[in-house]
């Protein structure tokens, strides 16, 4: 292959040192266009980007273009002029724009995980857009701590004495187990030694926070027995993780939060538990497999409960510490909590979000939960409705039932009846280039491709959103 490196060898093109070849080369890069016609052409299409930012941008693709050729590669005028335009449009129009998720995957962590509440939205909105009294207190004038009204809120729904906000669950685990254990032992059991995915790997983490790992008892099984054969003078305490993403069964068993926190007590040790999902709902209430709750895990005796705020509390992304004060301002006080700590946004977020369960009003107002508990019968009407309205628009569309998940690294295995609507490809079209079409639309549209066919689970959409979905899908299929 041609593919020596450039940089290294100047002068040389695609490793030949064969005239005939460079001539070859050279005719080709003439086929790349100049900046400055590149620009014009922008701005006559009306590019609202400056001189500056074009012009890095052209000339940053016509770099890359020119790799290419000198590696052998054959661009002609026209694909070249369209790489251009791409990378400009791509500056012009904001990706993070918001698309539907029709995945049947309730957390969807590719997508964003959570969605919010308007109201939260609309916290955050306004925290972002104006000065807010974050660190003041409004009746001394006086420095106030951030956490105060998300401390009061926890307290009030979990009953911990203390609380604070970091910026995922990843960091307050980290922050935790620095502040807790640097340079001692954390007694982990072997079946919670886990990767939950995206990097976050217990041992890694246990490693970058100073601490020492200490595994105990085998991958099925674990007393508390095995916590105290290991506990000497070393151990700073022991950690607790919810396995997120997968479930054993069988031949298992695993310490209780409450054996643990006995047996902490007992030699002055902390129980840290990471929870990750951090529901404050009960799961079995919808049908589904009990989740460990951030409540639970308190009123069991865990000293420092760790949670992430956008999977099944259904807030925006942020990581919470519960647990008993003095060890929650031991956490505070390390200097990594600066580091991590939640911006004014996402505490408005989870105040906002808090405040749903507060109010009692979660199963109704938080998306997630919305969406967990939304009754099949309706969705299947949702579904039926929109299969309609894509007939009266002259495209076929079935409806099939179907099972959504949770996602987000809770309740493995668990499903919840769904229905979708189902796209097949027409006049050869592959269904792969049908879902990008939608993928592409706007808004664009995340289904999932199952026996050739594209389905779009209706669980993961807000009835709200129906409308939406219906433009967008009329907007890409129609021909
Ligand atoms: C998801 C998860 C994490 C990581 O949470 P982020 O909010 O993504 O940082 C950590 N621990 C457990 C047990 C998890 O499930």
């Amino acid at each position: 292959m041609a593919t020596d490196d450039l940089s290294s060898q100047p002068g040389s093109v695609a490793g030949s040192h064969d005239a005939e070849s460079n001539g070859r080369a050279a005719e080709l890069l003439r086929e790349i266009p100049a900046v400055s016609a590149i620009m014009a052409e922008a701005k006559r299409l009306g590019s609202g980007l400056t001189d500056e930012a074009l012009a890095r941008v052209a000339r940053g693709e016509l770099d890359d273009v020119r790799q290419v050729m000198l590696q052998g590669g054959r661009l002609d005028r026209g694909e070249i002029e369209r790489r251009v335009r791409d990378a400009i449009s791509a500056l012009e129009r904001p990706r993070l724009a918001p698309v539907l998720n029709a995945t049947g995957v309730v957390i969807h962590t590719n997508l964003g995980r959570a969605p919010v509440s308007s109201e939260t939205a609309e916290a955050m909105r306004a925290t972002a857009a104006h000065p807010v009294a974050l660190e003041i207190e409004p009746e001394s004038n006086e420095r106030g701590g951030r956490m105060r009204e998300i401390a009061g809120l926890l307290r009030a729904l979990t009953g911990a004495e203390s609380a604070l906000v970091v910026n995922n669950c990843a960091s307050a685990v980290l922050l935790t187990l620095a502040a807790v254990a640097t340079g001692k032992e954390v007694v982990v059991s072997r079946g919670e030694a886990v990767e939950i995915g995206g990097g976050f790997r217990v041992p890694d983490v246990l490693r970058q926070s100073g601490a020492r790992l200490v595994e105990v008892g085998t991958t099925n099984r674990t007393y508390a027995r095995d916590y105290l054969a290991v506990t000497t003078g070393e151990t700073a305490a022991y950690l607790k993780v919810h396995p997120s993403n997968f479930r054993a069964f069988g031949f298992v068993h695993s310490a209780s939060t409450a054996e643990l926190a006995v047996l902490g007590r007992e030699h002055g040790l902390p129980l840290l538990e990471d929870l990750g999902s951090g529901a404050l709902l009960d799961t079995t209430r919808f049908g589904l497999a009990p989740e460990p709750t951030l409540t639970g895990a308190i009123e069991a005796g865990a000293d420092l409960v760790m949670a992430s705020g956008d999977k099944l509390l259904g807030g925006p992304q942020a990581g919470i510490i519960i647990g008993r004060a003095r060890w929650v301002e031991r956490v505070a006080r390390h200097p990594l909590a600066r580091a991590v700590r939640a911006d004014k946004t996402a505490l408005a977020g989870i105040a906002a979000t808090l405040r749903h369960y507060a109010r009692g009003e979660a199963e109704s107002r938080v998306p997630v939960w919305r969406m967990i508990g939304a009754p099949e019968g309706a969705i299947r009407e949702r579904a039926t409705c929109l299969a309609a309205d894509l007939a009266q628009a002259g495209l076929v569309a079935d409806v099939e039932a179907v099972e959504a998940t949770v996602g987000g690294g809770s309740l493995p295995g668990e499903t919840l009846p769904s229905w979708a609507v189902v796209l097949r490809s027409v006049d050869g079209e592959s269904i792969d280039t049908l879902a990008r079409r939608l993928r592409l639309g706007d808004p664009g549209i995340f289904g999932h491709i199952d026996q050739g066919r594209l389905l779009l689970d209706l669980r993961t959409v807000l009835p709200e959103e129906d409308e939406t979905m219906a433009r967008s899908l009329r907007r890409s299929l129609s021909p």
